[in-house]
């Protein structure tokens, strides 16, 4: 029978002494298993958690910088010019916190979405407060997300209505079809309006920022980011995503997270993951505005609970 002969004529090879050529072969086969188990185990083996910081806590910092990389064509605005703004308006933009205590903000952009459910029982397990950047549009097709973000003590900030790219936005529709129109939104389903925003892709023009400030409205980008919105960055799961925090994490961080706008679900682990990790290193979870010293917004009331001892 076919597969017999097959075998024993494996047999045979195995069995037959190796000539130089294919010693020096195995040998290289060798070689490579064993170079790609080192970096397997360099990659994949859990990190420690960090050290304590070496800069007082109250220390100002000189300027605010992102410190993951630019990805070439991928819609990013180039971080010089993000930077050149949180320069230029150290009261209106922002990047990071202003000092070197041991925070960090979570931050999630694009909701509220499939996936927010999911985030927040995550954050509640945790006891952590984050900030959602929701977009008008996506508020509208799940306010009770809103509501629940609220009344578990998120932040929540404007994160425009449709998603554009505001540089090219005129000003009339950048208010009245963008901003302004989510800023209503907050108000008709919550009772206020949000006095901090994130431009989508971080793009937003000097006379924006302006327009903004006027209104009252700070503007928030981020100084790590994840990268969670890159699919080629998402194929080994959850990992790329923790691999970003752990490899650019300092303090006061805002962290660039998304639970809108794609599939999430690595996302929602790569927090559950993070946090415990971040905590170990000594860090404490605050909303943007804690973490900048901004005005905390209006607080969501108690709902009356139905498990009151009576
Ligand atoms: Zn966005």
């Amino acid at each position: 029978m076919a597969p017999s002969i097959s075998l024993a004529y494996r047999m045979r090879l195995l069995h037959k002494p190796l000539s130089g050529q294919r010693k020096m072969y195995l040998a290289a086969v060798v070689l490579l298993l064993l170079i790609l188990a080192a970096w397997w185990a360099w990659e994949w083996w859990p990190r420690p958690p960090l050290p304590a910081g070496t800069v007082a806590a109250g220390t100002v910092k000189p300027r605010q910088t992102i410190r993951t990389g630019f990805l070439p064509n991928w819609d990013q605005v180039a971080l010089q010019e993000m930077e050149r703004q949180a320069a230029k308006y150290p009261h209106n933009l922002w990047l990071e916190g202003p000092t070197y205590r041991r925070q960090v903000a979570f931050t999630f952009d694009d909701g509220p979405s499939e996936y927010t459910g999911a985030l927040l029982d995550v954050l509640k397990k945790h006891g952590v407060k984050a900030t959602f950047f929701f977009m008008g549009q996506n508020m509208e097709l799940r306010p009770w997300a809103v509501e629940r973000a609220w009344r578990e003590g998120h932040t929540l900030g404007n994160h425009t209505y449709t998603h554009p790219h505001l540089a090219g936005v005129d000003s009339t529709t950048f208010w009245d079809d963008e901003i302004g129109k989510t800023q209503a939104t907050f108000k008709r389903m919550l009772g206020w309006e949000p006095a901090m925003m994130r431009p989508p892709y971080g793009e937003i023009s000097d006379a924006q920022i302006e327009d903004l400030g006027r209104h009252g409205i700070k503007v928030i980008l981020w100084s790590l980011d994840t990268q969670d919105w890159n699919k080629n960055r998402m194929l080994f799961g959850k990992h790329n995503i923790e691999r970003s925090v752990q490899d650019h994490m300092h303090e006061e961080a805002i962290l660039l997270m998304h639970d809108g706008g794609g599939k999430r679900a690595k996302t929602v682990a790569a927090v559950d993951a993070l946090i415990p990790w971040l905590k170990a290193g000594g860090y404490e979870f605050v909303t943007v505005d804690a973490l900048l010293g901004l005005p905390a917004q209006p607080r969501a009331p108690q709902a009356k609970a139905a498990s009151a001892p009576q």
